[in-house]
């Protein structure tokens, strides 16, 4: 029911003067300002937050507020019950690919893609050529086809399950033989060992942690070998004394056995990163020309594209991998399918990915571009946090994230904000700062090092909607 009577709306009438009492829902939905509130957010909600306020008043004994006030609570409570829980945030953490902020930004023409395919009926698995039903893959088939100088290509809703569903179907029950150097978690819950053990794999892992031979791998075979795995090792880096076994020795002493041999490259790039100036990470072509048999890698890091895993590779072990009955339970929908068919579309014009796919482009900014930025905005954002804290620009190096070339960084600039009083309760005047910027309509995510707050601007593209909300920081309480 959505009515109430005066009686149940107030505090138990021994304690309380009946004028004290507060007005009743119904009065309040009666009142000029309900009207705008309840076609914004129905007539519903606005019964609900006006409830909820009249509650919270409920047993006090102070006169009651005016309606007005029970408005503008309930105001607030609508308004905050609108905003939606994942909002866009500024990422000036310096980490370009950052799991946590959603990884690869879609450049433009995945946009219209995908709102294409959500509101349109298309031929998702409808073969216009025959009228009969189709195969989703086939949408992306053939350009990864050309890009990648694959056989065939399969995509399923990342790489993690990628990973899972090329061994549950080359190896199951059966042994698999990686380097013991090669056992990485990727944060969160993807671990090579867990993987294995889930997709049914027994894991044969050789080597040492620092040292693999490809007598290791020799040794290791067995009638039960079904696999040998490499993983990129996305996210550290064994440095010294270190040997592994390059991709054409293992992808050899896998055929000479008539096993696969399998990469999961992680990032995953289709194009040589060296040619927009950043540092070189292993191409899906090279990994293929090397004798992989199935490679696996991320739609959202390097790639630029939506979330999604790719395998690609031979055709008879994609054509096995898509008969998996997981298969089905891990696919990709029609959105990411057109975002991650217009992403690929801009590799065939490398020219002009620099500057079209959003991912490469953040990476590839000149440094003196971002320098310039920075002087641009201190200004601004030294006027917004007044004398109590102090702006300087100064360089510093982002990182591409995601796991990808865990090691490099690129050359970038940043906006340093410190505590104009050094010392005693900095540490808290910082922490206050940060959460001042995140309290903003867009949220503003740095990084703390060093005593400081550190934006990195690698990744602010749209520099007026922050200019336009910094005014906004000196009502933030902090
Ligand atoms: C990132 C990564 C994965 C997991 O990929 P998701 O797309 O995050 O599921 C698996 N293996 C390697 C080597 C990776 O770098």
């Amino acid at each position: 029911m959505t009515t109430r009577t005066d009686t149940e709306c107030s505090p138990s009438p021994t304690s309380i003067d009946p004028s004290h009492r507060p007005p009743a829902v119904e009065r309040l939905l009666t009142h000029p300002r309900a009207v705008p509130l309840q076609n914004r957010h129905g007539r519903r909600s606005l019964i609900q937050a006006l409830r909820l306020v009249l509650d919270q008043w409920r047993g006090d004994p102070r006169p009651s507020p005016t309606p007005d006030h029970f408005l503008d609570r309930a105001e607030a409570v609508l308004e905050a019950a609108a905003t939606p829980r994942l909002r866009p945030v500024f990422n000036l953490t310096g980490t370009v690919l950052h799991t946590n902020l959603g990884r690869a930004l879609l450049p433009e023409e995945a946009m219209t893609a995908v709102i294409q395919a959500a509101t349109r009926p298309g031929n998702l698995e409808f073969d216009l050529a025959t009228g009969k039903r189709g195969d989703r893959d086939t949408l992306i088939n053939g350009l990864i086809r050309e890009l990648t100088g694959a056989e065939a290509a399969t995509v399923v809703n990342n790489n993690a399950a990628a990973v899972l569903l090329a061994l549950n179907t080359l190896a199951l029950r059966k042994e698999v033989i990686i380097s013991r150097g090669e056992l990485v978690e990727i944060g969160g819950a993807f671990r090579i060992p867990e993987v294995m053990s889930r997709a049914g794999c027994k894991l044969v892992e050789v080597g040492a942690t620092n040292r693999t031979h490809a007598r290791d791998f020799q040794q290791a075979l067995t009638e039960r070998t079904r696999l040998i795995l490499k993983a990129h090792t996305s996210n550290y880096a064994i440095e010294g004394f270190t040997h592994t076994v390059p991709e054409p020795e293992l992808a050899a002493l896998a055929h000479a056995h008539a096993l696969p041999f399998m990469v999961d490259l992680g990032s995953g790039t289709l194009t040589d990163l060296s040619r927009h100036g950043l540092p070189r990470e292993p191409t899906v072509q090279d990994t293929l020309a090397h004798g992989a048999d199935v490679v696996t890698f991320s739609g959202d890091k390097l790639l630029g594209g939506p979330q999604a895993g790719l395998i690609v590779g031979r055709a008879d072990l994609i054509d096995r991998i898509k008969k998996n009955p997981l298969k089905r339970a891990l696919r990709v929908d029609k959105m990411t399918l057109a975002a991650l068919e217009a992403v690929l579309r801009l590799y065939r014009d490398p020219d002009r990915l620099g500057e079209r796919l959003t991912t490469l482009r953040l990476l590839s900014r000149p440094v003196e571009r971002i320098r310039t930025q920075a002087e641009r905005l201190l200004p601004a954002l030294q006027a917004a946090l007044g004398d109590g804290m102090t702006v300087t620009s100064r360089p510093c190096r982002s990182q591409i994230g995601s796991g990808a070339l865990p090691v490099d960084r690129l050359p970038s600039q940043a906006l340093v904000i410190q505590p104009t009083q050094r010392g005693r309760g900095a540490g808290t005047t910082l922490k206050g700062l940060e959460q001042r910027l995140r309290d903003l309509p867009v949220p503003v995510i740095g990084r703390l090092h060093d005593g400081a707050l550190w934006l990195d601007l690698r990744c602010l593209e749209d520099e007026a909607d922050f200019v336009s909300q910094l005014p906004r920081l000196r009502e933030i309480a902090s």
